[in-house]
C-alpha cells in the first residue's frame, strides 16, 4: 500500500497549500480530510512509519494541555514527536499532522506519534493509529446538542478499549468513575489520581455529571470530591470502587492563577513538581501526562523538568502582555471546565476584572443553558467589573446578575473589539490584570483581535505550521 500513497500525499498537500494561499478556511485538517478521501486508511499507513509507534490522549477537558505537557516531557527524554499541536483532533487533523511529517521513500520525520483525539472520534481513530498506549482522562458533559449523552460516549470508549485488547496499555483516571470502569477487564492498565483530602470540596457542584454507577445504575457514595464528579467513590449496590492510583498527586498547594505545587508519587519515586499552570484541573492534566510518559519509559527527572517547563496551550491559561497590563485567557466551554476556572480565580487575593464572552456558534454549542450549571456564585463576591460580550452577551450578564454580581459592576457590549477596549480601560489599581473567559469561538476571535493589535502572533502564524 505504501507504494501507492505517494501521489495521494502530493495531491493532498497541493490542495492544502492552494487553499491556504487563497485564504480559504478549513483549517489544518483540510489536507488530511482530502487524503482520507483518497486513501481511507491513510492514518494507519503513515502511522506505521513511526519507529516508536503512537500514543493517543482523549478527554472532554484538558486534552490539548495534557498533550502539551506530555510533549514537553518526551522532548526532554530525547524523543522526536509527530504531534497535532494545533488541536486539530478529529481524523482529518490527525491525518494532516502525519501528512506534514511524511517524507519520501516511506520515511517520516519523527519517532513517536502523540495525538490528542476528540472524544467522539476515539473509536474511529484508535483502530487506525493502533496506539501502544491510550490516556483516557475524563468525561464531562460537553455541549449536549453536539454530543449527546455521556453514557453513549462511555460505551463507545469501552468498545474501542476492548477492541485494542493487550496491544494497548491503558492510562486511566482513577477518580473519574466512568473512566476507571474502562479498566475493569483490561490486561494492561495503570491508574492516576489525586490523594489529598485537603483540596477536596465540601459538596457536589451543580455541574457534576456522573453520579450513577455505570455497572448497576445506583448512585455513587462519595467520600471525597475533588472536581466535578472526580473523587473517591464507591457504589453501595454493586461495590464498584475507585481503584487505588499508582501515580498520584499529594500535598497539593494551589497558588491561584500562577500555578501549583505538589508531590508526584509513583511506585518508585516521590518528587516535588512545580507546575506553572493554575488549578486542580491542571494537576490532573499533569498527572495524566506523567502517568503516560512513565508508561512509555520516561525518567522521573524528565517528568519533573517537562512539567516545570510546560507553557500554556493555545488559549488555556495563556497570558498576554498589553503595555503595562496583563490579559489572562481562560477558555470556558462547559460547566465542569468553567467551574475549575472559577475555583482557580476565587483563589486570587485581589478583586477581579473580567471580560466574559459567550458565543453560541456551532463549535461552542447552540444551547448555552450550561452557564446556569456553572458556579458563578463563587466568583460573584470577587468581581470588581465584568464586561459581557459575544453573541449571547445579555444572557451571560443575566447569569452573573443572578449569581450576585451587582448590576453597577456589569456591562454588556456584544461587539468584541469594543468590549475588549471597555474592559482594558476599566482596569485600576496596582495589579492591572484582566481575566478573559471566552467560549471556544470567542477565544479564537479574541486572539485574532489581539493579533490585529500586535499583541500576539496572528492566528495562522500560531496555529498552522507552514507546509513542508
Ligand atoms: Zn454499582
Amino acid at each position: 500500500m505504501s507504494t501507492t500513497i505517494g501521489p495521494k500525499i502530493l495531491a493532498a498537500r497541493t490542495v492544502g497549500s492552494l487553499a491556504r494561499r487563497a485564504g480559504r478556511g478549513g483549517g489544518t485538517s483540510l489536507p488530511g480530510r482530502l487524503l482520507i478521501k483518497l486513501e481511507p486508511h491513510a492514518i494507519a499507513i503513515l502511522a506505521r512509519r513511526l519507529s516508536m509507534g503512537s500514543v493517543l490522549i482523549s478527554a472532554t477537558n484538558g486534552k490539548t494541555t495534557t498533550a502539551a505537557m506530555a510533549a514537553s516531557i518526551l522532548e526532554r527524554a530525547g524523543i522526536s514527536l509527530v504531534h497535532n499541536r494545533a488541536g486539530a483532533n478529529m481524523a482529518g487533523g490527525v491525518a494532516s499532522t502525519l501528512l506534514s511529517a511524511a517524507r519520501r521513500g516511506g520515511q517520516i520525520d519523527g519517532q513517536l506519534g502523540l495525538f490528542e483525539v476528540d472524544e467522539f472520534w476515539l473509536d474511529r481513530v484508535a483502530p487506525e493509529l493502533e496506539p501502544r498506549a491510550m490516556l483516557l482522562a475524563n468525561l464531562f458533559r460537553d455541549q449536549l446538542d453536539r454530543y449527546g449523552e455521556l453514557e453513549t460516549i462511555a460505551d463507545r470508549w469501552a468498545a474501542a478499549v476492548a477492541a485494542r485488547g493487550e496491544a494497548t496499555a491503558l492510562v486511566l483516571n482513577a477518580d473519574d468513575p466512568l473512566i476507571a470502569d474502562l479498566g475493569r477487564d483490561a490486561a494492561r492498565v495503570s491508574y492516576f489520581g489525586v490523594e489529598d483530602p485537603a483540596v477536596a470540596i465540601a459538596q457536589m457542584q451543580h455541574a457534576s455529571d456522573s453520579k450513577h454507577c455505570r455497572r448497576c445504575g445506583a448512585a455513587y457514595r462519595y467520600d471525597l470530591i475533588y472536581l466535578g464528579h472526580l473523587g473517591v467513590y464507591t457504589c453501595p449496590s454493586c461495590g464498584q470502587t475507585r481503584p487505588q492510583p499508582t501515580i498520584s498527586a499529594q500535598k497539593i498547594t494551589l497558588q491561584g492563577t500562577r500555578g501549583s505545587r505538589f508531590t508526584l508519587t509513583t511506585p518508585e519515586h516521590s518528587i516535588e513538581i512545580e507546575l506553572p499552570l493554575p488549578g486542580l484541573y491542571n494537576v490532573y492534566n499533569a498527572l495524566g501526562a506523567a502517568a503516560l510518559c512513565l508508561e512509555l519509559g520516561a525518567g522521573i527527572e524528565h517528568v519533573a523538568d517537562g512539567l516545570r517547563g510546560v507553557t500554556a496551550a493555545f488559549g488555556r491559561a495563556e497570558i498576554v502582555t498589553i503595555g503595562d497590563r496583563l490579559l489572562s485567557l481562560l477558555l470556558i466551554k462547559n460547566p465542569a471546565g468553567a467551574n475549575e476556572i472559577i475555583r482557580t480565580l476565587a483563589l486570587e487575593d485581589a478583586e477581579l476584572d473580567l471580560l466574559a464572552v459567550l458565543n453560541d456558534r456551532t463549535a461552542d454549542g447552540h444551547d448555552v443553558s450550561w452557564i446556569w450549571d456553572a458556579d458563578f456564585e463563587l466568583l460573584a463576591p470577587r468581581v470588581r467589573s465584568a464586561v459581557c460580550s459575544g453573541t449571547r452577551a445579555a444572557e451571560l450578564a443575566l447569569r452573573l446578575k443572578y449569581a450576585g454580581v451587582e448590576a453597577s459592576r456589569l456591562r454588556v457590549q456584544a461587539d468584541l473589539p469594543a468590549a475588549l477596549d471597555a474592559a482594558l480601560s476599566g482596569l485600576e489599581g496596582e495589579r492591572r490584570q484582566l481575566y478573559a473567559l471566552p467560549t471556544y469561538t470567542a477565544m479564537l476571535e479574541l486572539r485574532e483581535e489581539l493579533g490585529r493589535r500586535g499583541h500576539v502572533k496572528s492566528f495562522w502564524q500560531d496555529r498552522s505550521p507552514a507546509p513542508r
